[in-house]
């Protein structure tokens, strides 16, 4: 996990003044890094019988698909609001300033499935709290809740599900 760590970029100032970002690109580009996140997310999940990842736009489509990949599972991506084309649920919640909306495909996601949430960054929890809510409406037998990285001081679990099970691969 170290070298994980060693590969995180810090980008100060962005995307506004006073955020400190947690940059995955330079984790993703390095092949041996990108090899063990493969490796390290899917043994969190490899006795759990999950049938699919869900992955957060956009960030999460990267760890999300691998994770689905080294799990013989479906991926399904959760979008920014008419990006997808068939019918979708919609939820929508509260950012720092205004609302946002995020949408999943109506049939991506049946009562058979055992699911995996998944984004990169887990900073107040706000996306993937409502990301839960929408796959949760699916009604499927359990969901999982997964990140790379946990901001620990922004306390986003505070708003996630007990039932969920979070889990992440580096806390800061
Ligand atoms: P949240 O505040 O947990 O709803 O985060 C919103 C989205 O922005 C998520 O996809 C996070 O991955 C991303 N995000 C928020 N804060 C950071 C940060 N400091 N570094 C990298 N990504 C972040």
């Amino acid at each position: 996990m170290e070298y994980i760590k060693s590969r995180v970029r810090d980008v100060v100032d962005f995307p506004k003044k006073g955020i400190v970002f947690k940059d995955l690109t330079t984790v993703f580009k390095d092949a041996r890094a990108l090899h063990i996140i493969g490796w390290d997310l899917s043994q969190l999940y490899r006795d759990k019988g999950i049938t699919k990842v869900v992955g957060i736009e956009s960030r999460g489509f990267i760890g999300g698909s691998i994770l689905a990949f080294e799990l013989g599972a479906g991926f399904v991506p959760v979008r920014k609001p008419g990006k997808l084309p068939a019918d979708t649920l919609k939820a929508s919640y509260d950012k720092e300033y205004g609302k946002d909306t995020i949408e999943i495909h109506r049939d991506a996601i049946t009562e058979n499935d055992i699911v995996v949430l998944h984004d990169d960054v887990l900073a107040t929890g706000g996306t993937m709290a409502a990301a839960y809510e929408l796959v949760k409406r699916m009604n499927p037998k359990k969901i999982y809740i997964n990140f790379i990285i946990e901001l620990s001081a922004l306390n986003g679990r505070a708003v996630l599900p007990a039932e969920a099970e979070v889990t992440s691969l580096i806390k800061y």
